[in-house]
């Protein structure tokens, strides 16, 4: 008998005939003596739709009131879900984030998870019922409702896990497993066995949405054995595990890619120290997160700059450069149609010659690289938004992800 925490996404419970499916899935992992945490997602749609309405009242609206707003959607779900499993005769009991507890710190719309308070999940698992957990919300210590940024429901089954010791975290979502990449855009992309969680967390990082960041950092750091698979179909989907030294890695595990990106550029700045600083200081105080950063090679006593920002956080970015610009001097400029695209894989780092492969598969595409930034187990470029497609299914091809001995 094991202690199995399950998170079902917006998809698996998009309707209530889905909520009945997942409740006769719970009963059977029931039946075969198993101990359950069930992490729900809203609805799919739902957390859009919130923010919709919020929006209508003030388009910039962010912070304690749209916490209070969007944790509603959960709260359906759990409740739903423990009715459903009621008509079953599998008794259960839903838990807000704030009943649980799982407390996080106070930055509302993104917070992180702290700790998680156990007791009340375990004496009801003792009393033998199902016990539903409402994902991607918590509570701050001034009792607050907060929650963890989208997609959070995949942290909190994670933080649950690793606070349970759980045997298993499952995450189960509308395709069985994580592929070689987003099986939307290339129709023979290739579920993965396995991936790594240095590896994932950069297919994550990189806009691989299946599993939400911050869950796979956490998963890694507390050795939490994690799965994801399917809520519609049986199989075994893919685990994420620790590197294993004596396998053979395959070079490339798969490619991710962002669409949210912009990029700024500011020309003809003066060229001495502290210019960095006095650029990106005033961008950073606007809480924008910098992606990539190139500097050229200065000439003439000026350099440029270019980076790449959120695309949500292009125009701030632009008037933040303008106030910097208009004290040191330059010329900004910029565009948002602009895509990253990342091929992620361990074994890059015992082979050479990847880089120029990818550059190459590009450029027979006809598709212009506007930036490159590498790792130790990760290759970006930035292209323009309208190759997206096209490069992803070029390097998907060239590097033969769809076959098992990839690259
Ligand atoms: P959920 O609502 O269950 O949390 P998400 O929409 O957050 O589901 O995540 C699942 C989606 O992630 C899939 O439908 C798929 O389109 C997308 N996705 C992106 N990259 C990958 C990948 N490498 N492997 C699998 N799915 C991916
Ligand atoms: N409902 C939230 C979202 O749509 C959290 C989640 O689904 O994980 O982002
Ligand atoms: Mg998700």
């Amino acid at each position: 008998m094991a202690l199995i925490v399950q998170k079902y996404g917006g998809t698996s419970v998009g309707s209530v005939e889905r909520i009945q499916a997942v409740a006769e899935k719970i009963k059977g992992w029931r039946a075969r003596g198993h101990d359950l945490v069930v992490v729900v997602s809203a609805m799919s749609g739902e957390t859009n739709r919130l923010t919709a309405l919020a929006r209508e009242i003030d388009p910039r609206c962010a912070g304690r009131e749209l916490d209070v707003l969007l944790s509603t959607g959960e709260q359906v779900t759990i409740a739903l879900l423990a009715m459903a499993l009621g008509q079953i005769d599998c008794p259960a009991i839903s838990f807000t984030g704030s009943q649980v507890k799982i407390q996080t710190d106070s930055t509302h719309n993104k917070a992180r998870i702290r700790q998680v308070d156990d007791h009340r999940i375990h004496s009801e698992l003792e009393a033998g019922k199902v016990v539903i957990v409402a994902g991607f919300q918590g509570v701050d210590d001034a009792g607050a409702i907060t929650t963890l940024g989208r997609g959070g429901s995949d942290t909190t089954a994670v933080a649950l896990a690793a606070a349970l010791k759980a045997d298993e975290c499952q995450i189960y979502t509308d395709v069985d497993g994580v592929y070689t990449t987003d099986p939307r855009v290339v129709a023979n992309a290739r579920r993965l066995e396995r991936i790594t969680f240095e590896e994932m967390l950069e297919m994550a990082s990189l806009g691989s949405k299946v599993l939400q960041i911050r869950s796979v950092e956490f998963a890694g750091k507390y050795d939490v054995p994690l799965r994801v698979l399917s809520s519609f179909e049986e199989g075994v989907g893919t685990l994420i595990t620790q590197e294993e030294e004596d396998v053979e890695q395959a070079r490339i595990s798969g490619i991710a890619f962002n669409r949210d990106e912009a990029q700024l550029t500011v020309t003809h700045v003066p060229d001495r120290p502290g210019i960095a600083y006095k650029l990106l200081g005033p961008v950073s105080d606007a809480n924008i997160e910098i992606d990539m950063i190139v500097q050229n090679v200065g000439a003439d006593g000026t350099t440029d700059f270019t980076f790449t920002v959120n695309r949500n956080d292009y125009q701030n970015a632009l008037e933040a450069l303008q106030t910097a610009t208009s004290e040191i001097g330059g010329e900004v400029s910029g565009r948002d149609d602009i895509v990253k695209l990342s091929l992620v894989g361990v074994g890059m780092r015992s082979h050479a010659g990847i880089a120029s492969k990818m550059f190459r598969i590009l450029a027979d595409e006809g598709i212009n690289i506007l930036m490159i930034s590498t790792s130790e187990i990760k290759i970006s470029v930035v292209i323009d938004e309208k190759y997206l497609e096209l490069g992803v299914r070029a390097l998907h091809e060239g590097f033969n992800l769809a076959s098992e001995e990839a690259a």
